[in-house]
């Protein structure tokens, strides 16, 4: 048997583990995640109010209950965990499916000013990331600035400007949707310094912002004008020429009387965060125009912006993992059809970037499977150890099993119960852990089905 393990258990990740079990009827693996929930940004990135996104997590559950495949949660590797040197040790081959770990910064004076967060932060908090911090985000806050237009800045800005009654029924943490329930932002700002056809988000996420009850879109028709696509669309690719379609429709709409406003901004390019009273009041903005090439250029004249809060959404980036090449420049590693060197793959956006929806993943992870698969006769060796989990375990390791996993899910059920919504997730370590351990009061009678079928499996 081939012993494989894949580090990350986001699409990427479970992709990966998927096409390997179907490539190849001698493959066993281990999908090792450094927290104890899997799905990676399916659980801590897409917006909880994306319900359809989110079921995604049951295609990656029937991977991840597959035979031959096992879920390793809370297990760390790299600096303070397991040495990826050791790693390579217990496994024939180890796939990195790590995604892009942090965030692009602007590099423009006051970036770092209290109230001005990366919107990957925000996000995270919303998420119930165990390693995210409350930074009060919205306390105090009437307006609100997100830099950039991707679909990230589009789910931070719906977020924002969604009621409380809609954030309810999601599985948003109790102390986030408390404090955007109390929120007083009433403008939000979502800002770019191209125009509307170099948007990079997508019509349909666009359309939702229109879509919320509580909430109108501003778009100020002159500032579409600029772009030269805007009198004619046509020429422009599909997603473009609807994006431009909708701002159109927005710019030709009557105000409406809603208690929120979401202004759509463009060809404005942040120079400078203003402090207001040690922290973040404004953010000033220089007016770009056309050049031509798919670029800007600045043109001297300054528009502020108020703020309290400022969310930079301006792209994720991959962090250097210990004892592998790393281009600085992109943010990834860097390898041949995924492989890095024979034993060691990447998949996912450390491989190729942060771009693309989840489904880019399938063929990025077929082709790295691909790759380690022509390399299997070279990487069988016989002295891998027949489980790496005690090895790991011997290491410091405390391996997160699918029982713990799905005693996580239970506690989530109950804690959502016992507020009186549906499934709430646990904010934070201890809570994670804790449940894991099965210290979570439960209920057996109330066990999802998807609970038995695995108990089967992994006995407890
Ligand atoms: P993104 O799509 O790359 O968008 C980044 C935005 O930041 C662009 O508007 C970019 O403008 C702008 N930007 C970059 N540097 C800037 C600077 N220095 N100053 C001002 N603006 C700057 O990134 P993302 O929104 O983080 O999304 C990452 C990936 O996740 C994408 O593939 C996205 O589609 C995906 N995603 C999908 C969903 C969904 O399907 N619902 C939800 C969330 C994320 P320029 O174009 O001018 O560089």
């Amino acid at each position: 048997m081939l012993r494989v393990a894949v580090i990350g258990s986001g699409p990427s990740g479970v992709y990966t583990a998927q096409t390997l079990v179907e490539q190849d009827p001698a493959v066993l693996v281990d999908v090792l995640d450094r927290l104890p929930c899997p799905y990676g940004l399916v659980r801590y990135g897409v917006a909880p109010d994306h319900e359809k996104i989110k079921s995604l997590q049951n295609n990656l559950r029937t991977v991840l209950e597959h035979e031959r495949i096992r879920f390793l949660g809370g297990v760390h590797i790299g600096a303070g965990g397991v040495p990826a040197a050791r790693l390579r040790e217990l496994y024939h081959a180890v796939v990195y499916c790590v995604g892009a770990a942090t965030d692009r910064h602007l590099g423009i004076p006051g970036e770092e000013l209290p109230g001005s967060w990366s919107a990957t932060r925000f996000v995270s908090w919303y998420s119930a990331h165990p390693d995210a911090v409350d930074d009060g985000f919205v306390r105090g806050a009437r307006s609100a600035v997100v830099i950039g237009v991707g679909n990230v800045a589009v789910d931070v800005t719906r977020i924002l400007a969604r009621g409380e009654a809609e954030l309810r029924t999601t599985d948003m943490p109790q102390a986030a949707l408390d404090a955007l329930a109390a929120s007083t932002v009433t403008e939000v700002h979502m800002v770019g310094r191209r125009g509307p056809s170099q948007a990079r988000f997508t019509t349909k996420e666009l359309r939702e912002l229109g879509a919320l009850p509580g909430a109108e879109v501003r778009v100020d028709p002159a500032e579409l004008a600029l772009d030269p696509s805007y009198t004619d669309p046509s020429g422009l690719p599909a997603v473009q020429r609807r994006n431009v379609e909708v701002l159109r429709g927005w710019a030709a709409a009557p105000p409406r009387n809603t208690p929120r406003r979401i202004h759509v901004r463009f060809y404005l390019r942040p120079v400078e965060l203003l402090a207001d009273g040690g922290r973040v009041g404004a953010v000033r903005f220089e007016r770009t125009v056309p050049d031509g090439l798919g670029g800007v250029r600045g043109t001297g004249a300054y528009e502020d912006i108020e703020a309290q809060l400022v969310l930079r959404s301006v792209g994720y980036r991959g962090l250097p993992l210990e004892g592998l090449p790393f281009d600085d420049a992109t943010g990834t590693i860097p390898h041949s059809a995924g492989r890095v060197a024979p034993g060691v793959y990447v998949a996912g956006w450390i491989k190729r970037g942060p771009t693309g929806v989840i489904g880019t993943n399938r063929p990025c992870a077929k082709e790295t499977v691909m790759s380690l698969l022509e390399d299997a006769p070279v990487l069988v060796r016989a002295d891998v150890p027949e489980d790496p989990v005690a090895a790991l375990r011997a290491l410091g390791a405390q391996p997160v099993e699918w029982s713990g996993w799905q005693a996580i899910e239970r506690a989530e059920a109950e804690l959502g119960a016992s507020l009186g919504r549906g499934v709430v997730k646990l904010p934070d370590w201890p809570s994670l852990r804790g449940a894991a351990r099965g210290e979570a009061p439960r209920r057996s009678a109330e066990l999802p089905d998807r609970s038995r079928a695995s108990r089967a499996k992994h006995p407890a």
